[in-house]
């Protein structure tokens, strides 16, 4: 009879044929890992405990200390080390309130390791079976979702919303001038997306050769969305010019804002203008990485609410379906897991409504020797910009099993209800505080302050003010800023130099500074409010005095 043999090396790994033993050595070690951290938890601050100096040379001294070891010490060690890690780290606590980074899900935690456990490489079903299943699966769940048609529509994980619009690009070149993937990209191509869209288009366009000069950029609406009257003009200047609109990228769900901006009128001045130019219509990409997620409640009945949501939150679902329902009505489309599909990072989906554009960015058999295109195997994903791909599509399905429609409804809701309850109670007990998305329903709520007597929102939008004015305005605004930055262990708001263009008297256009309250975390509830609002009330009121104080020695009062 063979002996089993072992050798040294084989300690770092699980084992071949599932012993006990070896079993139990990984789960203590995960479990090390998982008690470590619940050690360092704290629900009333942001930050895990534990010590960090990240002051003065922090990441000189890293580099100058750092080595691999010649031998490698035990695993139990490692771990300490990679709890080190993490002290002092942001944790998605109630208060952490900053921006669209969610915690990873017990669900989508599970569906990695279920995933690192075989290693599969998803570029290959002979590779990676389990990875191309669940890749099919989640396709034709979020088609479904979308309103696709699922036995049409195609798609893969990707690298984030920015890899979906590059993907998007792609394509949209490929379908104008196939003979680009050979001879580059045409110098007359042109692509569209509003002020408040995401800078993903800006470096697609710089990673394509295009240039971020041929990216038109379209105004937007008070409620963020974009203007399709300044669309259709773009598009026009830029067909009498003798350019050619390739792409157009529909924000449905703005990263600071949640504007969501309406496919169906965006589709409509596409087709217009290709028609009155005899062009081919423009592939339109929805960028939906955060906001497809609304979709979930497209099909929630709003009469019968049976998950009794508060008349406010109904009334912001009722806004939300009315934009999301036209999601379908875009060739491409993203929905980031890692953002509000609760898994961890990277779980991206891009999708097309229909598969065979995925054919126009495919390799040639003779380009792919070693994988695909052989008897056996049937999945090879030689269209995606990576070459070995991980299978998030594992993650992804299991949150989505694990929450199912309902699960994200109701959590959702939660979100919205927070927000709803944030913007009463700021409008209510903060004066100088005005809602800077007061249209747009989401888990976002923008606000900016302004000094006694200054001019206010309304005057900023309406063009009249001085640009001196809504820069003052914006002093006062990062002055806040950094008074909620230097306690973000206590609270964690975001913030953004860079919310809307007005207009000023002077004729130049100068951004907004506004602050976020991003609702993210299953921890913020409604009753949580009160006490963030107080917070936010002494730090608006100590930031408004000092700067009056300022104002007046100005003065030389
Ligand atoms: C976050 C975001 C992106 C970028 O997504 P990544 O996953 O960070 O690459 C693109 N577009 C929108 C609208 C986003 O919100």
């Amino acid at each position: 009879m063979q002996q089993n043999s072992t050798s040294d090396v084989q300690k770092w790994f699980p084992s071949e044929d599932g012993n006990d033993e070896k079993r139990s050595e990984l789960m203590d070690l995960i479990g090390q890992l998982i008690k470590g951290v619940d050690e360092l938890k704290n629900p009333n601050q942001v930050n895990l405990k534990g010590q960090k100096n990240r002051e003065g040379f922090f990441y000189e001294k890293l580099i100058s200390e750092s080595e691999i070891p010649s031998t490698g010490m035990p695993m139990k060690n490692v771990n300490d080390e990679l709890l080190k890690l993490l002290h002092d780290h942001p944790y998605h606590s109630k208060y952490f309130l900053t921006n669209i980074l969610p915690m990873a899900s017990i669900p989508g935690i599970l569906g990695m390791i279920a995933a690192f456990m075989v290693n599969g490489n998803n570029l290959w079903d002979v590779y990676g079976p389990a990875g191309a299943e669940a890749e099919v699966k989640v396709t034709a769940m979020m088609s479904k979702l979308a309103g696709y048609d699922a036995e049409k529509s195609g798609g893969y994980t990707t690298w984030g919303g920015q890899g979906a619009v590059y993907s998007g690009l792609r394509i949209a070149i490929a379908k104008m001038a196939p003979s680009a993937l050979q001879e580059g990209v045409p110098g007359n191509f042109y692509a569209f997306c509003s002020e408040a869209a995401h800078y993903s288009l800006y470096k697609s366009m710089e990673a394509a050769g295009l240039g971020s000069h041929h990216l038109i950029k379209v105004k937007t609406h008070l409620d963020h969305s974009m203007d399709t009257e300044d669309l259709r003009r773009k598009l026009k200047e830029v067909c009498e010019t003798g350019g050619i609109p390739v792409y157009i990228v529909a924000t449905t769900g703005t990263t600071d804002a949640i504007g969501i901006d309406d496919v169906h009128d965006v589709r409509q001045a596409a087709e217009e203008t290709s028609r009155e130019f005899g062009l081919p219509v423009p592939h339109i990409h929805a960028d939906s990485a955060l906001g497809g997620f609304l979709a979930f409640f497209n099909d929630y009945d709003l009469k019968e609410n049976a998950l009794s949501f508060s008349p406010g939150v109904v009334e912001m679902i009722s806004g939300i379906k009315e934009k999301m329902r036209h999601l379908h009505l875009a060739d491409s489309l993203c929905f980031d897991f890692q953002k509000l599909g609760q898994t961890p990072y990277v779980t991206s989906l891009f999708l097309v409504k229909d598969a065979n554009d995925l054919k126009r960015v495919d390799l040639d058999p003779d380009e792919t020797p070693y994988v695909g295109h052989r008897g056996y195997g049937d999945y090879h994903t030689g269209y995606t910009l990576e070459c070995s791909r991980m299978a998030s599509s594992i993650s992804m399905y299991s949150a989505l099993m694990a929450f199912g429609r309902e699960g994200y409804q109701k959590l959702f809701g939660q979100f919205l209800e927070v927000n709803f309850h944030f913007r009463k109670q700021l409008s209510e007990r903060i004066p100088q505080a005005e809602i800077m998305n007061p249209d747009n329903y989401g888990m976002s709520t923008l606000f900016r302050i302004y000094p006694q007597g200054a001019p206010r929102f309304a005057e900023e939008i309406s063009g009249k003010c001085s640009s001196e004015d809504v820069e003052r305005n914006n002093r006062l605004n990062e002055k806040l800023f950094e008074k909620l930055g230097e306690q973000r262990d206590k609270i964690f708001f975001g913030d953004t130099k860079k919310h809307l263009l007005v207009g000023t008297r002077e004729g130049i256009e100068v951004p907004l500074c506004v602050s976020k309250f991003f609702v993210i975390s299953p921890y913020t509830m409604p009753e949580h409010v009160p006490h963030i609002i107080d917070y936010l009330k002494e730090q608006i009121d100590h930031v408004c005095q000092q700067y009056e104080t300022f104002m007046t020695n100005e003065k030389g009062i």
